[in-house]
Formats: structure tokens, C-alpha cells, sequence
């Protein structure tokens, strides 16, 4: 790939952009309202804003490898304060997707380096989930389900966090844990129960 494309690209994204509204950067340049945090892999093809049809200033966005959602992150619990308690989005979505490399490396036993400790969170999600995991004697479809819970467990790293709880009782947020099908095109609703989820971890992860 030529650099000097991008650049190209970028000339013709501004024309374009100002051909429909000549006033569009400038309201750009005025500030960030977004509704939505999106949290997702770094994964080429999943590519946030432009397979949920949005643009620019509607959507925070945070990635990294396999979507994490870890407390001792300092990144990502940095994002997921200054989304929820700054910028007051509404909805926070876990988003994950079927042939994640990142997923498909915690169920092999290479030793990845520094890659390790980041991909121990993702065992702990199968050692969580053994029996169901374990039962699935094809391959594919156990690594399909791996994705599938490892973005539940990640929507419940989020509920244990105080500005998520806090920001759901006062203004009614709520998390979503979705998947991205690359092999479709297709964004599937896991339809996570937040509101379950929440009673039940509130015996242990309760903050005021
Ligand atoms: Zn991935």
C-alpha cells in the first residue's frame, strides 16, 4: 500500500463531506456529544464506527487485543471513566468477533511473551466456563462460544467498575455485549441481561 493514498483519500473524504454540508467540520471542531462507547478488538476488520453505519463524534472508541475489559488496565478503565462520568454516554458496548486471533491464541499453549498476561485473562474466561466449554467437542463452534462468553465476561468487568453501577442507577445506562461475524458481515445482539447480571454480582462487586 502507497502512503501517498491515504492522503488522497483524505482530500477526497473532505470534499466529499463538505459537498453535503459546507458547514461540517465546523461543527466537528465544536466538541464530542457521542451516545455510545464501543469497546473492541484492534483487529483490522472490525472496524467500529464504519460497519454500524456512524461517522465522526458518534461513537468513543476504545480497542485492543480481544476486546478486554480488565480492572488493572489503566487504558481501558481510563476510557470507560472519562466516557461514562465525562461524556455521559448512554450505551456501552462490548463488541467482539468470530476468528479473533487474540481468543483463538489463549486456547493454544505457545508461550507469546509479553502477550501472555494479556492472554491469561482470556483462559480464565474458558476456566470459567470449563464444563460448558469442554462439552463442545467441535472445534470451531467451542471457539466460536469462547468469543461469545469472553464478551459476557467482559460486560461483567464493566459492571463490577463504580462508574458504570453509578451512571446506571442515576441515569439509566446500560451495557451490551454484541459480536461482529467477519465471515457475514452480520452484528449479532448477545443480548447480555444486565440487569440480571447486575443483581447477582452486586453481593460481591456492590460500590456506593
Ligand atoms: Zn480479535
Amino acid at each position: 500500500m502507497k502512503l501517498e493514498r491515504v492522503f488522497q483519500n483524505n482530500e477526497k473524504w473532505i470534499k466529499d463531506k463538505l459537498s453535503n454540508d459546507p458547514e461540517y467540520f465546523n461543527d466537528l471542531g465544536k466538541g464530542q456529544k457521542p451516545e455510545l462507547l464501543f469497546i473492541g478488538c484492534s483487529d483490522s476488520r472490525v472496524t467500529s464506527e464504519e460497519l454500524m453505519g456512524l461517522g465522526p463524534g458518534e461513537v468513543f472508541v476504545h480497542r485492543n487485543i480481544a476486546n478486554m475489559v480488565t480492572g488493572t488496565d489503566l487504558n481501558v478503565m481510563s476510557v470507560v471513566e472519562y466516557a461514562v462520568i465525562h461524556l455521559k454516554v448512554k450505551h456501552v458496548i462490548v463488541c467482539g468477533h468470530y476468528a479473533c486471533g487474540g481468543v483463538k491464541a489463549a486456547m493454544q499453549s505457545a508461550d507469546l511473551g509479553i502477550l501472555n498476561p494479556w492472554l491469561r485473562n482470556i483462559r480464565d474466561v474458558y476456566r470459567i466456563h470449563k464444563t460448558e466449554l469442554n462439552n463442545i467437542d467441535d472445534e470451531e463452534k467451542k471457539y466460536d462460544r469462547l468469543v461469545e462468553l469472553n464478551v459476557q465476561e467482559q460486560c461483567v468487568n464493566l459492571i463490577k467498575t463504580a462508574a458504570i453501577q453509578k451512571a446506571s442507577r442515576e441515569r439509566g445506562l446500560t451495557v451490551h455485549g454484541w459480536v461482529f461475524d467477519v465471515n457475514t458481515g452480520k452484528l449479532i445482539d448477545l443480548k447480555i441481561d444486565f440487569e440480571n447480571i447486575l443483581k447477582s454480582i452486586r453481593e460481591i462487586y456492590h460500590l456506593d
